[in-house]
């Protein structure tokens, strides 16, 4: 895997190339955007591309000083995967590339991870041209990690370089984040998606495709490692079970809850989508289009935005701690009543 390989953040590409080119790295990246499109992997093939065969004499500083005095010597802008540095940092042992990511019961990166990390950069790169360390989920640093941390920012070692990965960029200390350049990941566009999925990992059918790529928001890695389709199944037979006769603890768990939560708008954006056109062709789900009309034609477009809100609420409340059954009991009331009879 290199920077080539990576499908779509081409503009977050192009500014870490041009980098390169410019031999001017900062000390400390943030890659913020969704979850699964390619942050983590971007910032190791980044790695990768530094450190690649370090055994060249002219290595990244020379190349660099006689591309700024004007000289067309090309600069390697990614990784040839087939070095020693490549294939270590592939396999997660090389001596200058730390991985560091929330750990233990509380999912925290704690203040003794941080201090080990500063003492492993204090030493000259022993392999490399850079030591450098990712720092994934890095909104997770607890406080007294993040002050350690916030030192290092301040005074970073030389031939250093910080990559903090988050997709909750908000959650870090605003303190952190103005020291870090920030390179925003974008979900791709469905079409593009689609299309990729078709030609490079082999999803059947455009139709198939056009459903993962909207089902996923564009987020590729989601689209590939879940199993988006069955996770469909699940969440619509509990919302139609909701409507009508509720079975018992339909939700295994509280993360199940939490994310049944989210399936549950992209079914009420289908059915006010309809209620609101009787088209079809936008959306989502088209396959499911006789239930959804079915559920459409029993309710009004101003039930189903209530109940959309009303969802999101007790969706935003869950972190809470709301307990599951009485959770349950009231979402279903509340489905039945808006959904369940004719309101007009
Ligand atoms: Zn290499």
């Amino acid at each position: 895997m290199a920077f080539k390989n990576i499908i779509g953040q081409k503009r977050a590409l192009s500014i870490l190339k041009g980098f390169i080119v410019k031999g001017r790295i900062p000390h400390a990246l943030f890659f913020a955007g969704d979850e699964g499109i390619g942050k983590k992997l971007t910032a190791i093939n980044f790695a990768k591309t530094l450190n690649c065969s370090p055994t060249v004499e002219d290595d990244l500083f020379a190349v660099a000083e006689e591309v700024t005095a004007g000289d067309t010597l090309s600069v390697n802008t990614d990784a040839c995967e087939t070095c020693p540095s490549c294939n270590k940092i592939d396999k997660g042992i090389h001596p200058d590339v730390f991985f560091i990511s929330p750990e233990g019961d509380g999912g925290q990166i704690t203040v003794s991870v941080i201090r080990q990390l500063q003492e492993s950069l204090s030493y000259k790169p022993f392999e490399g041209n850079w030591k450098i360390a990712i720092i994934d989920n890095a909104e997770r640093l607890n406080p007294s990690a993040a002050n350690a941390f916030l030192q290092t920012l301040e005074e970073p070692p030389p031939q250093s370089l910080f990559i903090l990965v988050s997709s909750r960029p908000d959650m870090l200390l605003p303190t952190i984040r103005s020291r870090c350049q920030r390179l925003n990941f974008s979900p791709l566009p469905v079409d593009t998606m689609s299309r990729m999925l078709v030609e490079e990992f082999d999803v059947a059918g455009h139709e198939q495709a056009r459903l993962l790529s909207t089902l996923s928001g564009g987020k590729l890695g989601y689209a590939l490692n879940e199993n988006l389709i069955e996770q469909r199944e699940w969440s619509f037979e509990i919302f139609r079970n909701m409507i009508g006769t509720l079975e018992e603890d339909v939700w295994e768990n509280r993360d199940a809850m939490d994310e049944w939560f989210d399936w549950a708008q992209l079914w009420l954006r289908d059915i006010s989508v309809y209620k609101a056109t009787g088209r079809s062709d936008i959306m989502i789900n088209q396959d499911k289009i006789h239930e959804i009309a079915a559920i459409a034609d029993n309710t009004n477009l101003k039930e189903i935005l209530k109940l959309a809100r009303e969802l999101y609420n007790i969706k935003r409340r869950l972190s809470f701690n709301l307990n599951k059954q009485l959770t349950l009991n009231y979402t279903s009331l509340l489905m039945k009543k808006m959904l369940g009879k004719t309101n007009d």
